[in-house]
């Protein structure tokens, strides 16, 4: 799809890419709280799925422990921006822990839903990765009245009377067309079946696809910088795959594989939502390089989203421990 032989070799460079509003919120609050509470501040989990901010962050004092139990009674802990079930804020509210919550304000407002219909005596399908932090946490809510589903035929397996007062709910890093065909199951499988209010799917998540499609139709090949635990990253990946174009996951410049460049005029590039813009001008020199020396923006939407700080820590008073 990229032009005859002569034409110059070319980068196709997806707009809007990497950082969300989520990720970057999340990524101040622990920068924050270094800067507030001294190090070491713990996190739970990695802070957004990115090797390299992980290790950025780890630099400079921040401690990132699996469970919330991994942490000092008393100390300062920060919860990732996948966010987390109850049954974690209790652990970490008996250890006396200093709790700062980096969860992302639209995985908060699933969590919301799923506690408003549990309170309404519904059965929740939990649309989304079961093995996902995100899926976990939004489970957690309400563990004996969720059912997770990964896939129509989860739908067609689920053993539930078709008049169980039922609702859906779906993980954030999905886009609509993953999971449209899963509502369309539940819908004809249950009598009495509501959704959230507006659906959960995040605006950087959609759009991210979005962009990677028409980037893909353009392309020969497409590379997504991202880590190999990133959800919307792999998203991204298989949906240039479904465009038809080769593409693979870049975690960074380094496992860059020439080979997938032979006969490429044309290589889209982009980045999942929790990599740093950094990662991608590292790509961009490599493929200069290589001989792509022209970029050109394929823009399919301006984002000016921004999530606010915890007030507490925006204040800028620096607390003794
Ligand atoms: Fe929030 Fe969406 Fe970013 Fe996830 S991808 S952190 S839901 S804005």
């Amino acid at each position: 799809p990229a032009g005859g032989a002569g034409a110059p070799k070319r980068i196709i460079l997806a707009e809007p890419r990497g950082f969300c509003a989520g990720v970057r919120r999340a990524i101040a609050i622990v920068e924050r709280a270094l800067e507030v509470y001294g190090p070491p501040v713990y996190v739970r989990k990695e802070i957004v799925h990115n090797h390299f901010v992980v290790r950025s962050l780890e630099s400079r004092g921040a401690r990132f422990v699996d469970s919330e139990t991994d942490v000092p009674e008393g100390a300062v802990c920060v919860f990732s921006a996948h966010g987390v079930s109850p049954a974690v804020r209790s652990s970490a509210a008996g250890r006396g822990l200093e709790v700062i919550d980096a969860t992302c304000p639209l995985v908060a407002k699933v969590h919301q839903e799923a506690r408003r219909f549990a309170r309404d005596g519904r059965t929740i399908l939990l649309i989304g990765h079961a093995d996902h932090e995100e899926v976990e946490g939004t489970y957690g809510e309400a563990p004996d009245r969720t059912v997770i589903v990964e896939s129509v035929q989860d739908v067609a397996a689920l053993d539930l009377p078709r008049d169980t007062p039922a609702a859906y709910l779906t993980q954030t890093t999905l886009s609509l067309d993953d999971t449209r065909g899963i509502v369309d199951a539940l819908r004809a499988r249950f009598d009495d079946l509501v959704g959230p209010a507006s659906d959960d799917i995040c605006y950087a998540s959609q759009n991210r696809q979005n962009a990677i499609k028409a980037v893909a139709a353009r392309s020969d090949l497409v590379l997504v910088v991202g880590s190999t635990n990133s959800s919307n990253s792999i998203r991204m990946v298989e949906v240039a795959r479904g465009a038809g174009v080769p593409a693979h996951l870049v975690p960074d410049v380094g496992e860059l594989d020439e080979d997938w460049l032979d006969g490429v005029r044309a290589v889209g590039v982009s980045a999942g939502a929790s990599a740093p813009e950094i990662l991608v001008d590292q790509l961009l020199d490599r493929l200069a390089e290589l001989g792509y020396t022209e970029i050109d923006l394929e823009t399919t939407a301006t984002e000016n989203v921004v999530f606010n700080i915890p007030a507490g820590l925006a204040a800028g008073s620096v607390k003794s421990r």
